[in-house]
């Protein structure tokens, strides 16, 4: 067992450097006033002090080296060390942004030949990278839409989301000034299409969009998509799909032919980049040509055999301006290139089936012991609740919990909203079936217990992690950031 870890801050002190730069007697002071005096407070490590600071930290997490980890809507899947060999070659690691174009054409074509690869998976017409997440993708997206309606002499008001989003959608919307309506899903775990029909058929045309996640987030394929399309089309309004979930169909449909307008990818999730905890994270999003001329700058463009980038307006081109200062975040734009290269489009296309074929192996191993709310094939997840064990007193949260003492990564918990209990599973395409047994045979262990007399052991795990049982809402709205030793 690993003893607690102090903050760095209780390990450092701020005259301590690991790095020693000689005195620069003759350097020119350009800082004028803006120089501070003051010390900024942050600590000096050496370097073995702060490396084992970090790997001690690691090893008290669950990790996706280390286990599975089928967190559903995160696409927790293994990645391939060659992106990482690749991303750290001088070339791509050691330039600096601000460089002369003429000396980074290779770091530009790498950009251009992923955006070429982007746009053929996806069927779209053009591709911003400055987005640095997927909901930073969202929001680059519904702000292209905002600047194409505007442009056309009215933003509209109004941004229909489906009851079964992800959060990070509402949200996006509500930052671009639109305001927010509801449209309830059926109880198959799709779209209404009769209210959404009923909705963009009353009152003024004051949609802007509709987002949709597709594959959706009850892991459900919306059936109903190409209606859905044409109907807001019909109606003058956008169609934004957050794609995300992109694994599950990554090589085998292209969002353009739904009817798609703009949609961002989750490079860090479906194109393979270690993610979590916040980052780092890639979310360039893919337009059609209507909206392309809108998008966000700088553009990168091929000139005969050399490329540039362009950072302001020119003929045809009306961006809203920037999003992000440089070309957004590159070395996992380089990450992506390397697994979509290494793949081939036959092997994304058997990623996405086998990630979707791992996902209903667990939906029929344990279907008859967890609660289906939406029965039927599911996409890249499955989505079980916590109603089969009500009367037992033992819920969703237990068994996450449990989970970690069996050395598994919890699945997604309470996500969906519009599942009581939610229970989200995505195992994805990297797992063996064997891993997948020993996660069937740990959620029946668990699931035995908590219909057996002696449940409330289950309230009490997980044991043997470092942190046992958090009050996380407490942990979450009064953060304690000093360590003390009676924590
Ligand atoms: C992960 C996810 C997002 C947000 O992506 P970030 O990179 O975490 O910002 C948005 N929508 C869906 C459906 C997701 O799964």
């Amino acid at each position: 067992m690993i003893a607690e870890e102090p903050l760095l801050f209780e390990i450092g002190s701020e005259d301590k450097t690991a790095v020693d730069f000689p005195p620069q007697p003759d350097a020119k002071d350009c800082l004028g006033t803006c120089r501070k005096n003051t010390k900024i407070g942050l600590p000096g490590l050496s370097e073995p002090e702060t490396m084992r600071h970090y790997t001690r930290l690691s090893q008290m997490n669950i990790f996706e080296d280390s286990a599975f980890y089928p967190l559903g809507s995160c696409t927790m899947k293994y990645n391939p060390r060659v992106n990482e060999k690749l991303a750290a070659l001088p070339g791509f690691s050691e330039i600096h942004p601000f460089q002369p174009q003429n000396t980074v054409q290779g770091a530009l074509e790498a950009i251009y030949t992923l955006s070429n690869l982007l746009t053929e998976i996806t069927g779209m017409k053009a591709v911003s990278f400055s987005p640095a997440a997927g909901a930073h993708g969202e929001l680059c997206g519904m702000m292209t839409i905002r600047a194409a309606l505007t442009h056309k002499g009215n933003p509209k008001e109004v941004v229909l989301i489906p009851e079964s989003a992800h959060g990070t959608n509402p949200a996006t919307a509500a930052m671009c000034g639109y305001r927010i309506e509801t449209i309830p899903v059926n109880n198959h775990g799709l779209v209404d299409i009769q209210a959404l029909q009923k909705r963009l058929s009353e009152g003024e045309k004051n949609v802007a969009a509709f987002m949709l996640t597709n594959p959706n987030t009850c892991g459900l394929f919306e059936r109903n998509i190409i209606t859905i399309a044409n109907m807001l089309h019909e109606a003058g309004a956008f169609f934004y799909m957050d794609g995300a979930n992109f694994n599950a169909i990554m090589g085998l449909v292209k969002p353009a032919d739904f009817g798609v307008d703009a949609m961002h990818i989750n490079l860090h999730k479906t194109f393979s980049t270690p993610h979590g905890g916040g980052g780092p994270g890639a979310g360039p999003v893919v337009f059609n040509a209507e909206l392309a001329p809108f998008r966000p700058l700088p553009w990168i463009e091929k000139d005969g055999d050399s490329y540039r980038l362009l950072e302001t307006n020119e003929e045809s081109m009306h961006s809203f301006g920037r999003m992000k200062a440089f070309n957004g975040q590159f070395s996992i734009l380089i990450r992506a290139l390397a697994y979509i290269l290494s793949m081939g489009l036959p092997g994304l296309r058997q990623a996405a089936e086998d990630a979707v074929l791992n996902a209903n192996y667990l939906r029929v191993k344990l279907q008859d012991i967890l609660h289906l709310p939406f029965p039927g094939t599911c996409m890249h997840e499955v989505l079980f609740d916590d109603s089969s064990l009500t009367e037992t007193g033992i819920n969703t949260l237990d068994i996450a919990k449990s989970l970690i003492d069996k050395g598994d990564h919890p699945m997604t918990i309470y996500f969906p909203l519009i599942v009581h209990g939610a229970i989200l599973i995505e195992p994805t395409e990297t797992e063996s079936k064997r891993v997948l047994d020993e996660f069937v045979a740990a959620i029946k262990d668990i699931v035995a217990k908590a219909k057996s007399e002696n449940n409330q052991d289950l309230k009490q795990t997980p044991l043997k992690a470092f942190r046992k049982r958090l009050d996380e809402t407490t942990a979450a709205r009064q953060p304690i950031l000093v360590h003390t030793d009676d924590l």
